[in-house]
């Protein structure tokens, strides 16, 4: 039975259709008569009283509704919590061949708006991203426990969006221990994550995949370039003779040499500087790589930022490029939203034509299985990555 003790929400036509469309978010400006509620669960309803389901909802936030539950006679419950988590764990287990880290929960992707659930090995992670989801805490925390059996559950609820939706921004343990640094293994390769400070949940896991495919390809003298706790870098040290990993973060390189060493990869060398800097340096020295990965940081925050940000990718790919020994290959990726896949496209053509080389695109990849893009929720799509290859 549907719970009627709801909040009741009426959206305007605009915001309907939103929903309609298979978008979960209603935005402030489509509300077309609220109660004045905290955050929390309600009902929605059309403006002709038409019911709509339930959502999430954030008072404070831009995006005041997100859709959680189409179908208006279902409640959603601590029953509902357990059996959308257990979908979305049970859509991840063939990466249990290759991994023991994967994004459990990818918010909007799976069907939960704002709800981040990442695991390393004996480990959760958990991103409550909405003043609506704060409120699920205990649900999520229940079927988490249940289902996955871990040994400890962290909140990372210190990113920036919380701000918006009138959050603290805090880390804190929900169940159990959950170490400072935790062993996980990526096809073959050993890895530490930070779950406590490091970015994201404490390692890049939506890079996966394309760093078993570059590290298959890896030979010669190889370059990580924005490298983070050296996560390519270690798949490179499996085929290459030599690694240089670059980041400016000396924290995240000292868990890279940290993870070198975890893998027996004496090889790879770490370097803390500015990526532009040293890949110019690089240039001016004549060095040549044969194999090369250049995973910036989202240089378009937004869509205004957008130019600026395309500008900086072609011109750190086309260094990329001019590094490249005869024959060699650049993995070139990108993981802001606001550049699609025509923008990276464009991008890649003018970083080809502006190193005066002839350039070959081998593969484009995007998100693995565990980071879903839903089609039509655009923002679910982020990561786009180019295998190029000079002659
Ligand atoms: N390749 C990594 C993820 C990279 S995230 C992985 O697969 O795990 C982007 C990285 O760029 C971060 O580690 C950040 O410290 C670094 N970074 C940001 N700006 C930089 C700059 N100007 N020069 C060098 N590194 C930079």
């Amino acid at each position: 039975m549907a719970r009627t003790d709801l909040p009741l929400v009426t959206l305007s036509s605009k915001g309907a259709a939103r929903l309609a469309g298979g978008h979960p978010w209603v935005f402030r400006s489509d509300i077309a008569q609220a109660p004045n509620t905290p955050p929390g669960l309600v009902r929605l309803q059309d403006t002709r009283q038409r019911p709509l389901g339930t959502a999430l909802w954030s008072p404070a936030s831009e995006i005041r509704v997100r859709r959680l539950e189409a179908d208006p006679e279902r409640t959603v419950d601590a029953g509902w919590w357990h059996d959308a988590i257990a979908r979305a764990g049970a859509r991840r287990r063939p990466l249990g061949a290759h991994t023991d880290a994967w994004r459990v929960v990818h918010g909007e992707g799976d069907g939960l708006p704002s709800l981040v659930v990442d695991r390393y090995a004996d480990v959760l992670v958990v991103q409550l991203l909405s003043a609506g989801i704060e409120t699920q805490r205990a649900h999520i925390v229940d079927a988490l426990r249940a289902l996955e059996r871990p040994e400890g559950i962290l909140a990372r609820n210190d990113a920036a969006v919380r701000a918006r939706e009138g959050l603290s921004r805090t880390t804190e343990p929900l169940l159990g221990h959950v170490p400072e640094s935790v062993e996980f293994r990526e096809h073959g390769v050993r890895m530490l994550a930070a779950p406590h400070t490091g970015q994201k949940t404490g390692a890049f896991l939506d890079q996966r995949d394309n760093r078993a495919l570059v590290g298959s390809l890896a030979r010669g003298r190889a370059l990580d370039v924005f490298s983070y706790h050296g996560s390519f870098a270690q798949h490179l040290a499996r085929g290459a003779d030599s690694v240089t990993a670059v980041d400016v973060s000396a924290d995240a390189l000292a868990r890279g040499a940290e993870n070198a060493a975890l893998n027996g990869h004496a090889h790879v060398t770490t370097v803390v500087a500015d990526a532009f800097d040293w890949l110019r340096e690089a240039r001016t020295r004549g060095d040549r790589f044969d194999t090369i990965v250049i995973d910036p940081p989202a240089f378009a925050k937004s869509r205004a930022a957008l130019p600026q940000a395309m500008r900086g990718y072609a011109d750190v790919f086309r260094l990329g490029l001019l590094l490249l020994a005869e024959g060699g290959t650049l993995f070139a990726a990108s993981c802001s939203h606001h550049l699609g896949l025509p923008d990276f496209l464009d991008v890649l053509e003018h970083a080809a034509a502006d190193s005066g080389r002839r350039v070959t695109l081998r593969q484009l990849t995007t998100q693995p299985l565990d980071h879903p893009i839903v089609l039509t929720i655009p923002e679910t799509q982020y990561l786009k990555g180019a295998l190029l290859t000079v002659d």
